[in-house]
Order: C-alpha cells, then structure tokens, then sequence
C-alpha cells in the first residue's frame, strides 16, 4: 500500500495516474475530458426527434431511458435520441463526484425522487458500480425534530430507514464501529437502501447503455445557443452546424447558466414564499464550489464494520462541537460537517473519499476550465487538516491519518437554484431542463422520470414538486436545521 501520497498539485487528477497528456484547450483554455473513452462516436446528424445537451448523470439516464421506452413502446428507436456533449460522458460534475447515494434531505419530496433512483441504480447494480452499504448519519439533540420528520417522510414514502435517539443511537454506532467516539451523537438515522457509486463506472454503463440502445452519441460539438422561434427551440446550435429537434433536453450542469441565458431567460427573480415574503432581485444561480478529498487507509486498518461488512456511509453534522486537531489546534469558523466512504476504487488504493460544507462563489464563475483543471475552486489549504480532524476525532482507527492524506487535486463547482432545490420542469414549450442544484449524481432516476414523461406519459407525482413556478407561484422552499444548502 502507498504509505506516502505523490503531491501533484499541478495536474488534474486524471493525469498523473493515467500518464494520459493533458487535455485539449479550447479559447486558451483546457477542456475537462470525459472520463471514460469515447468510442463509436456518431455524427452530429442534421435533426433528431429528442437532442439531449449534456453526457452527465441526468443527460445520459434520460437518453438511455427514451431510447429504451421508444424501442419498447414501438413509438420509436433509439436513433431519435441524439446525445451531445463537448467533450463527452462525464466531463462535467458527474464524472468527479463522491458519489454518495443518500435520502438525507429535509426537502421530503426528494424522498421520492431517490426512491426511485435507487430502483434505476438496482436496476443494474454491477454496470453502475452501485454498492448499497447504508447510509448512516449521525446528529445532535438540536435536530431531533429534523430527524424525527426525516424518517418519518422517508418511511411514508417507501424508503426504508431507521431511527435511534439518545442511548440507542449510541449503542448502534458502537455496534457497528466498536472504535467511534459516540460523545456527540445524540441521533442516528440509518438509511437502509442507500450507499455510493463509483463515478467512472456509473458514467461508463450509462455511455454503454446509451450505445446499446442505439442512442446517437456526438461527443465533440460544443452547443453555442439555441434557435427559437415563438418561444419554441427549433434547433440547437452548436460549433459543427445546427441540429432540428422536437424536443431539447437539457442537463448542462455548472454550465446550466449559460444555456438559460441562450433559451432568452432573466438572471434575477423575486422568490415568493409560503408565508407571504419575497426575496425581491435574486439571483436565478448561485454557484457554490465543493470541498472534498481522499484519505489513505493506515496501515493494517480497514473500514469495515464489526460485522465485517462493507461500511456504510457516513454524515455528521454536530452543529454545537468544535473541530479540533488530534493537536489541539481548532477551526473556529468551520462547521462540524463531514461525509466518508470506502473508496478505493476512487483513491487507487484501500482509502475512503468525503468532504465538507461546499463554499459559495456568488452568481458569477469561471465554469471553464471545469474541476481539477480550474486553479481557483481546488479544496483550501486548511481543508485536509480540518477533513483529517474529523476522522480522527470520530474513529480511533484513523488517528494519525492526516498523512495519508492524498494531496492532490479535489472540487469542482456547481450551479445552485434559489433555493437550493431541484428544478426539473418545462422551461420553454418543447425544453425540459434537469437542473439539480449540484446535488443530483445520486437522482438517476430523474431521467427515467424525465423519460417517462417524454415519451408521452403524463407528468410524474415524483416531478411535480419540482416546478419551476413556486417561485413566481409562492411555494419556494426554505429553511432546513443545517450549516450546509443541501437540505
Ligand atoms: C466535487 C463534487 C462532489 C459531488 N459529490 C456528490 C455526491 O457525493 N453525491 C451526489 O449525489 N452528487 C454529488 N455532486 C453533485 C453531482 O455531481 C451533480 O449534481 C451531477 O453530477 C450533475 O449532473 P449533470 O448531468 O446535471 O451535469 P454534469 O455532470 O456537469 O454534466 C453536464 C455536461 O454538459 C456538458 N455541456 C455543458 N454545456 C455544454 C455545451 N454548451 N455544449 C456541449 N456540452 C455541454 C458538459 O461537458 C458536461 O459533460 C458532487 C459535485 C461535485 C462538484
């Protein structure tokens, strides 16, 4: 096992492990690549019944998925569905997430939404890289409410999870992780269905599945705008000539913006509320970059639990306890927030992948050059201290962990709605925009919805409450007991 990580700052995180050459640039500027290899590439046709703009999560489930229902309805074929990316599957958030699949979210209609997800990612579970450890977070009494709604939800909605409070809450971590310092945690909600993804192989079996299904996958023009006439997207425009549609998906991502800005679309908005304020002058987004990273397993350690069993995956929020170095030195103006899972697949060797509280950029970013490539939104220098400290603090095996910490680059940024939810909704008459607030490489189940409905089908109840009109209409949500927008 590497005991001591190279330090390649300098490189995306691609390059010095692969030995691949950097990227081509675009304007000047490196292009973030797909990560995996593109392969039978199609021609960028002249027009196509459905164009989906995007090769990440939401753009290639929903492709895979109207291909799949048209050939199988015998509405149509696969080939109707035309697939563009500038530079293919998994260039954009998807292909360097953490991967976590998990129902923590105070926004109880997103309780459905990963019902539904985790029937797409057990579909086939092999050829996603989905692994259903669990997922279990850990709270102070301050939540209790949050928690008790939470599971309650969550339950209702046929997500099956359980609760423990106080002493039980307690004697479950210990169950679980003999070593965990249970001092804080006075709640636990054990979510049973979820668990994490390995990114690459997830974004390799929805490109495979694309292909299979006959989908057109044009990796290589890049959209520059949108043809519309009364309101409707003719077209989609791109580098290498324009694209006749019926329909136009659109799931950019961090480029989400942009295209919103091309359909003809405001930058500010007032956001009414169920109680009757409006936030007048808003921005439409918000971008926010992530703070993550890897950590080596100590020598002779594993992360598995006292049943011997692959780890669930872990979130706590103690929003009432410092963090505090294994050397005493504390982080006064840093939340207690962490997530963790086995990740070996990710670190290249035994190790677990997390991160913390993303930091928020404003309604403006350097998009380009997207992720590890982009100098500006790497994780801070005080990130690994503070990330190793929470591990330490949490688990007597990982004492003495900050120097397995891998240095080497970790963030990307991410696109945020006014309220940090989801929009997937109509965004012109023949545009269906997934927009999940960069919190959605779990919702793979947003693009068999999407299909669903695309392909005929009348809206799904798990879509509605993701309208894009409560904030015009009054129903913006807000709120949420956390340090963190996910909520
Ligand atoms: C560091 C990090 C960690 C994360 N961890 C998690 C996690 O653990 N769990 C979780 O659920 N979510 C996580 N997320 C959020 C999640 O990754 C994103 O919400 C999700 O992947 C977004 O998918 P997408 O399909 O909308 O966009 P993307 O994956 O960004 O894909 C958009 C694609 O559109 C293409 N594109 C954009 N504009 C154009 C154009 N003009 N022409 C052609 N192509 C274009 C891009 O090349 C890109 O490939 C994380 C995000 C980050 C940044």
């Amino acid at each position: 096992m590497v005991r001591e990580a190279p330090n390649p700052t300098t490189q995306n995180q691609f390059y010095p492990f692969g030995e691949r050459p950097m990227p081509q640039s675009k304007n000047g500027k490196p292009v973030n690549p797909a990560v995996v290899p593109l392969h039978d590439v199609a021609k960028l046709p002249d027009g196509a019944k459905f164009v989906v703009v995007g090769a990440g999560m939401h753009g290639m489930s929903t492709a895979y998925h109207l291909a799949k229902y048209l050939t199988e309805s015998g509405k149509g074929k696969g080939s109707d569905v035309v697939l563009i990316d500038k530079a293919g599957p998994g260039a954009g958030a998807t292909g360097l997430a953490c991967g976590c699949v998990r129902n923590l979210y105070m926004t109880k209609p997103l309780h459905a939404i990963l019902r539904e997800s985790v029937k797409v990612w057990k579909s086939d579970p092999v050829n996603f890289g989905f692994q259903q450890v669990g997922y279990v977070s850990v709270g102070e009494a301050n939540q209790e409410s949050d928690y008790i709604a939470l599971h309650k939800s969550q339950n209702d909605q046929g997500y099956p999870s359980d609760l423990y409070v106080g002493k039980d809450a307690r004697n479950f971590l210990k169950s679980i992780w003999p070593d965990f310092n249970t001092e804080k945690a006075d709640l636990v909600l054990h979510e049973k269905p979820s668990g994490y993804a390995g990114t690459h192989m997830a974004v390799w079996g929805l490109d495979q599945k694309c292909m299979q299904y006959g989908v057109r996958r044009c990796y290589g023009p890049e959209v520059i705008g949108y043809e519309m006439q009364n309101g409707r997207v003719t077209a989609v425009k791109t580098d290498q000539g324009d694209v006749k549609c019926d329909v136009v998906v659109i799931g950019a991502g961090a480029w989400t913006p942009k295209h919103w800005e091309w359909l003809g679309k405001g930058a500010k908005l007032d956001l009414k509320y169920k109680d009757g304020r409006i936030a007048k002058d808003h921005d439409m987004w918000t971008y926010w970059r992530l703070l993550e990273g890897e950590v080596y397993m100590p020598e002779g350690v594993d992360f598995r639990t006292a049943q011997d069993r692959d780890s669930p995956v872990l979130h706590v929020e103690l929003m009432n306890t410092p963090v505090v170095a294994e050397d005493g030195r504390e982080f006064p103006d840093k939340h207690f927030y962490m997530y963790a899972r086995y990740a070996a697949e990710r670190v290249g060797a035994p190790g677990i992948q997390g991160g913390t509280i993303p930091v928020k950029i404003g309604g403006k970013a350097d998009v380009e050059p997207y992720g590890h490539l982009n100098d500006k939104y790497q994780a801070d220098d005080w990130f690994a201290d503070y990330y190793c400290a929470t591990l330490s603090y949490l688990f007597g095996r990982f004492k003495g962990s900050r120097k397995l910490f891998k240095e080497r680059r970790n963030g990307g940024i991410g696109a945020f709605t006014p309220d940090n939810v989801p929009v997937f909704d109509w965004v012109a008459p023949n545009a269906w925009m997934i927009a999940d607030s960069n919190h959605g490489f779990k919702m793979i189940g947003v693009g068999e919805l999407s299909a669903r409905h695309l392909t005929g089908g009348a809206l799904p109840d798990e879509l509605k409450p993701f309208s894009i009109k409560r904030y015009t209409d009054g129903w913006t949500y807000g709120g949420g007991n956390s340090n963190c927008p996910w909520v």
